[in-house]
């Protein structure tokens, strides 16, 4: 038997950089003629114009979106002999930073329709915590698939409890909840901008935002062996700078990422239109929030009959994530759950399909995608 042959990738970092390589190219050049390759003028830039973007006074970059999570948490302060709680239905690399740190992660479950950390169980584990675990110092939500938490009982909580937060930004970069951006809510946000992500590097990168000064410094001089002047390490630190050449593209598309987003809305809605009124749910949008769609996810019993069938007319999918990060080999039977047992979690990893939604999408392939779903609802 033939395998069908993909004409809808579920991403193509590749087609990206195609449709900006003149200014990429460019950009290049002049970090490559320039003879400064890491932490020099660029990266500087970047932040500043990242910040700026954002709505923040500060912004650190550094080397992926897992260290981002580490240099927050260890900017505050937070390591061994504390527990941070996030969820287990996230990228491994929240949960791993986490351990990176030092401290011990507490998973919660979430809230099945939007699949963002459940409110009501943090609630519960900030008045109760479980017993035998250090004392809950931060709480990581995670704005996953590109949509926002359900962040005014989380931070009310939070501020409760005294606990910091640290958002988990990699797939919401441009999301906003009731006007303000995403990134803003907390005490810090941590970004990935990894090839796939809403805002891409060309190869690893992350960064670090914050409102607060102190905060920003700290993480600047962990990122660099503890520095604050060169070759004096004024704290224990870490190497994970932002280069150059990823800082250079970087800066060509922060000003390209609004119109990307709302690309990712337009197929969005077309997807929506596509499913309405048969078996798949389109995904559920949070009142006041605005979704960026860093994946477009519905969820099916019968996923792996979807998945062929769309196969068939050639669109690809992929899932986020098939094994929720407490089952998974290297955390099982070792990390604490919180009182829901992370239920509705579990059974969201054996539902969730993604749909191909990349910006570079063409019309036609958003139309191969919307044929395909025509015929899966028959
Ligand atoms: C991608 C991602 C990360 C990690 O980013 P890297 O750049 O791969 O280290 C962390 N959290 C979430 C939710 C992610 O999607």
């Amino acid at each position: 038997m033939d395998l069908p042959v993909i004409t809808v990738p579920q991403a193509d970092p590749g087609a990206a950089y195609r449709a900006q390589q003149p200014a990429i190219d460019a950009a290049i050049a002049r970090v490559l003629q320039s003879g400064w390759y890491i932490l020099g003028s660029e990266g500087a830039a970047f932040e500043q114009e990242f910040a700026e973007w954002l709505g923040l006074s500060r912004a650190v970059g550094c080397a992926n979106g897992t260290d981002a999570l580490v240099l927050a948490l260890r900017g505050l302060g937070i390591g061994a002999g504390a527990t941070v709680v996030t969820v287990s239905h996230t990228a491994v690399a929240t949960v791993a930073a986490i351990e990176m740190a030092g401290a011990t992660p507490l998973l919660l479950d979430i809230d099945p329709d939007t699949y963002t950390m459940d409110a009501d169980e943090l609630r519960a584990v900030l008045n109760d915590p479980p017993p035998g675990l250090p004392p809950i110092r931060a709480v990581i939500p995670v704005h996953i698939y590109g949509q926002a938490c359900d962040m005014a009982p989380l931070l009310e909580a939070c501020r409760a409890a005294g606990v910091a937060v640290i958002e988990d930004c990699a797939q919401a970069h441009g999301a906003t909840l009731d006007g303000r951006m995403l990134g803003t809510l907390g005490d810090v946000a941590a970004f990935s901008l990894y090839p796939t992500k809403n805002l891409a590097a060309l190869g690893d990168a992350g960064i670090v935002a914050t409102g607060n000064a102190e905060l920003a410094d700290r993480m600047a001089a962990i990122r660099q062996y503890g520095w604050k002047r060169r070759y004096l390490s004024d704290m224990v630190g870490v190497n994970s700078r932002l280069d150059e050449l990823q800082a250079a593209v970087l800066r060509v598309r922060l000003p390209l990422l609004a119109a990307a987003n709302a690309r990712r809305q337009a197929i969005a809605a077309a997807y929506d239109a596509a499913l309405a009124g048969g078996p798949l749910a389109p995904p559920v949008r949070r009142p006041g929030a605005e979704h960026v769609f860093h994946q477009y996810v519905v969820r099916s019993r019968e996923r792996e009959e979807v998945m062929a069938r769309l196969r068939s007319q050639g669109v690809a999918t992929a899932i986020h994530y098939p094994m929720p990060v407490h089952l998974q080999e290297a955390y099982q039977g070792r990390i604490a759950l919180g009182p829901a047992a992370c239920a509705e979690t579990e059974a969201a990893s054996r539902e969730v399909l993604s749909l191909p939604i990349h910006p570079e999408l063409t019309d036609a392939q958003v139309e191969t995608v919307c044929a395909a779903l025509r015929l899966t609802a028959g």
